[in-house]
């Protein structure tokens, strides 16, 4: 079984899995591979439905020793964004030392490195005083609904890793996001009479200006350790229903990417500031802010402590002590949002593959770092199982 997680990996590319709310048939088909496999293995299995036919897995491997409470999760995301137009997304096709085909980056690679650990966890140690959970879990790529029902439901873990490529390096921050959309209202009219409307678009050319004038100085002076600092980003606009109609409603959507220090409410209430000194200034701008349709509080775990010190022994042991293990931050979301949720689970991103594959045509992942990802999450569980560590956290 020399190559067990290349061969898993390939079985697990071969299932489509695009999420179903961006154009995909959803996670059911991988859900049901993970839950067979889990049950193949002897795992404690359970599926729960998130969404309608997209049920998060969890597979456990449980203590041995002691009622204990402890508990090492491994946070996984079933889908993948979609393929539209890439004929053999789902044909994973091995060239040289890579896997190509859509998810083997983003993140099949981590579920199959972390199955495989699990299994050789199973069987060479037998006496455990924690458990390894690993969760699975759908619409990651989309509003996270699958993470936020677990943790909704009392999901509880003594750490974390959330399974997503880092190229093998720890991750301890990343940023959070609150979008939302903001909305000006005019008044209907023929064009050939725009002096008895009132022009929703014009209103809302004020309003960016407005916003971006104010909100983008104010948020770049902002800094973290290890992030870059904030950033707003107007990521659509609509308005108008015709052309010779004056339009009565324009609406823009916000992606507001926050620092893991940032409150989501003070965010909100930044933005209000702002739009109410707006009015102020123009009274014939009429606008209003909806509630946000996602809010994510990002990630600012500890850099040192149990897990960290042993994500970096399990690096080092596997990729020799040279390994660069210094924990860093990355502007891009995970489920880790939802795990550490502003002071939850101590949680560090760690997988194989290069972020900049994620998402792409042509994503492909590095087969060695796929294998080596699967010995140093087995070095982690290890660790763990045995008592080496968690028992503070
Ligand atoms: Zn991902």
């Amino acid at each position: 079984m020399a190559d067990d997680v290349v061969a898993l990996l390939a079985r697990l590319v071969a299932i489509d899995s695009a999420n179903s709310s961006m154009d995909g048939p959803g996670e059911g088909d991988l859900a049901a591979e993970i839950a067979a496999i889990g049950q193949g293995l002897g795992f404690e299995t359970s599926v729960e439905e998130v969404l309608p036919g997209r049920p998060n897995v969890t597979l456990v491997l449980p203590a041995t020793h002691g009622g204990s409470k402890r508990r090492l999760l491994f946070d996984l995301h079933l889908d993948t964004v979609p393929h539209r137009g890439i004929t053999d997304a789902t044909i994973p096709r091995i060239t040289g030392n890579r896997m190509h085909g859509r998810g083997t980056c983003d993140t099949k690679g981590s579920l199959a490195a972390a199955i495989i650990a699990a299994r050789r966890v199973a069987t060479g140690c037998p006496e455990r005083v924690g458990e390894v959970m690993l969760l699975f879990t759908v619409d990651e790529e989309y509003l996270k609904r699958g993470v936020e029902h677990a943790v909704a439901s009392g999901l509880h873990a003594s750490a974390a890793i959330v399974g997503e490529p880092t190229s093998l390096r720890p991750i301890v921050a990343h940023k959070g996001a609150v979008r939302f959309r903001v909305t000006t209202h005019g008044r209907a009219a023929h064009t050939s009479r725009p002096e008895n409307g009132d022009n929703a678009i014009h209103q809302m050319v004020e309003v960016i200006d407005w916003l971006r004038e104010r909100i983008e100085p104010a948020i770049a002076m902002r800094g973290h350790p290890r992030l870059s600092p904030p950033t707003m980003t107007i990521g659509t606009i609509s308005g108008g229903t015709g052309v010779n109609i004056v339009p009565d409603r324009c609406v823009i959507e916000i992606d507001r990417r926050s620092l893991p220090t940032e409150d989501p409410d003070a965010i909100l209430a930044e933005f209000d500031a702002v739009l109410q000194d707006l009015m102020r200034a123009r009274p014939a701008v009429k606008v209003t802010r909806e509630e946000p349709f996602l809010v994510e509080r990002g990630l600012d775990g500890p850099a040192d402590g149990d897990l960290v010190t042993a994500v970096q022994a399990a690096i080092r042991a596997v990729d020799g002590d040279a390994a660069d293990v210094t924990p860093t931050g990355v502007p891009y979301g995970t489920d880790a949002s939802h795990l550490w949720g502003g002071s939850g689970i101590p949680t560090v991103v760690l997988g194989p593959g290069d972020i900049a594959q994620a998402h792409t045509a042509d994503e492909w992942v590095d087969l060695d770092e796929v294998r080596r990802c699967a010995d140093i999450y087995e070095r982690l569980m290890t660790s763990f199982v045995v008592g080496d560590w968690g028992s503070s956290l």
